[in-house]
């Protein structure tokens, strides 16, 4: 970390920790009738917020509703389509939110009604609430690349779902010729995880050197400039000849004509601005916005996204209806699954608190990403928040990015961090 010691970080993170584990003790008496909240999505923020609800207070009857039985974590994902992991690793059940006491439902909601205060499934059920967290996750705009929709998906993967999407890319991986090509479109801002697309670029070029060496991959971006840009390119260079005629990733920015127009999936040819491409395996990340729910609800504004008081996460929109994860806006926090652990237990701090007649105390966030792109090359950029005058800061002096000169122990380090906070955040989640 330039500017920043790891020391000084956990200093300045440890002051957050020990705010929340102030509140995760301190019980809230809560008079009458047992307080309801009802949580759709159980994703990273929507399982976080329905276990640290519980542990905050017990008196709450928290109902977690999500739509599958296994959730699959974005994260990690990539390193299962660089091949050194396996799927079996990324897959979590919600048998740990049960053990907290949470009423885990597995249905699709289908409405909320914030005047009544009810949301409604597809299996017919209704949930009554005192108060709702929505945490969808993201939606694709499919509309925004012509030839490109949720059922080209299916043979055209996006991989920004993990899980069978994942699979899906990593089996046509797999099964492409040695000098094959491999072509990548990220999306244009804002989308979940934007250090992602590079670090999947990276994967599959750790994966394509090792097995299938003749081959190439293509980066087709609308934009011009990503996170981690030098410490990537840096990577790059290190790792797959970037820069050099033999360079096996060949980025293309926004400014020479990366921004895709239209996909041939029968022909598997893509058109960009200025020229198009044909490749053996294409993998599409389309343009993102909040996750449906959000709209059908009314919680999004006119660029899709939903607008929150960072304080408590409430919607501006709809009272008693808060939103977490990559479907708020809680910039200057990324959307990202450690943002959403951190939001959801502002979120759950705040909702006890009101819950019981108090006030929301003052938040600090924290987040952190890892990017692997190599084994014993990993990178990290890390921020810690405040919240001061109606606004979510970065705070001064904190966080810090991995520094641009090569340091092969600090790398090796780097990825260790990055399995560490894969295991402590997935037991902080569903454990
Ligand atoms: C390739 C990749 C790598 C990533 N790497 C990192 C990383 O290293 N570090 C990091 O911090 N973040 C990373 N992320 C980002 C991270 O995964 C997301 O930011 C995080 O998952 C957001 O949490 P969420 O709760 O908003 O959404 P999600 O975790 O997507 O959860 C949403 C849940 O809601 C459910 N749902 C949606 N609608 C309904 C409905 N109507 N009814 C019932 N259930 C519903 C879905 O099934 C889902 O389980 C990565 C993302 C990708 C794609």
């Amino acid at each position: 970390m330039s500017n920043f010691t790891r020391r000084k970080f956990l200093k300045v993170t440890g002051v957050a920790a020990a705010a929340s584990s102030a509140l995760a003790f301190s019980s809230f008496a809560i008079g009458g009738a047992k307080k309801k909240v009802v949580i759709v999505g159980g994703g990273i923020g929507g399982a976080t917020a329905a276990k640290y609800l519980r542990m905050m207070d017990n008196s709450i009857e928290v109902t977690l509703i999500e739509a599958n039985k296994d959730y699959y974590t974005c994260f990690m994902s990539n390193e299962v389509l660089g091949g050194d992991r396996s799927i079996d690793t990324i897959r979590f059940g919600y048998t740990g939110l049960s053990g907290h006491g949470v009423k885990v439902v597995h249905d699709w909601v289908s409405g909320i009604d914030a005047g009544k205060r009810v949301v409604t499934t597809k299996g017919g059920k209704s949930f009554p609430y005192d108060r709702c967290i929505v945490s969808p996750g993201v939606d694709f705009k499919w509309d925004t690349i012509e030839g490109y929709d949720a059922e080209v998906a299916k043979k055209i993967p996006h991989a920004w779902k993990a899980g069978s999407q994942t699979a899906t890319l990593r089996k046509q991986l797999e099964a492409m010729r040695d000098g094959g090509t491999v072509l990548i479109a990220p999306p244009p801002n804002p989308f979940r995880c934007p250090p992602g697309p590079y670090e999947l670029a990276s994967q599959i070029a750790h994966y394509l050197k090792n097995n299938k060496p003749k081959s190439k991959i293509i980066i087709l971006d609308p934009k011009d400039k990503f996170s981690k840009f030098g410490l990537f390119m840096d990577g790059w260079k290190r790792h797959y000849g970037y820069g050099t005629d033999n360079s096996m990733i060949t980025w293309v920015s926004g400014a020479d004509g990366g921004a895709l127009e239209s996909v041939d999936a029968k022909n598997m040819t893509v058109q960009a601005a200025v020229e198009e491409f044909k490749a053996d395996v294409i993998n599409i990340i389309p343009a993102q916005k909040a996750g449906k729910i959000a709209f059908d609800a009314g919680l999004t504004n006119d660029k899709g996204w939903c607008p929150v008081d960072g304080k408590t996460f409430e919607s501006t929109v709809h009272k008693n209806i808060h939103v977490i994860g990559d479907s708020a806006i809680a910039s200057p926090l990324p959307k990202s699954g450690y943002a959403a652990n951190s939001e959801a237990k502002v979120c759950a701090a705040a909702i006890v608190a009101l819950l019981s007649g108090g006030k929301a105390p003052q938040p600090s966030y924290v987040n952190t990403c890892y990017s692997i792109i190599a084994p014993g090359d990993g990178i990290s950029v890390a921020m810690v928040y405040a919240y001061k005058d109606g606004k979510i800061i970065k705070v001064k002096g904190s966080g810090g990015l991995t520094p641009s000169e090569f340091d092969p122990e600090m790398r090796a380090r780097e990825v260790q961090y990055a399995h560490s906070w894969f295991k402590n955040i997935t037991a902080d989640v569903f454990g």
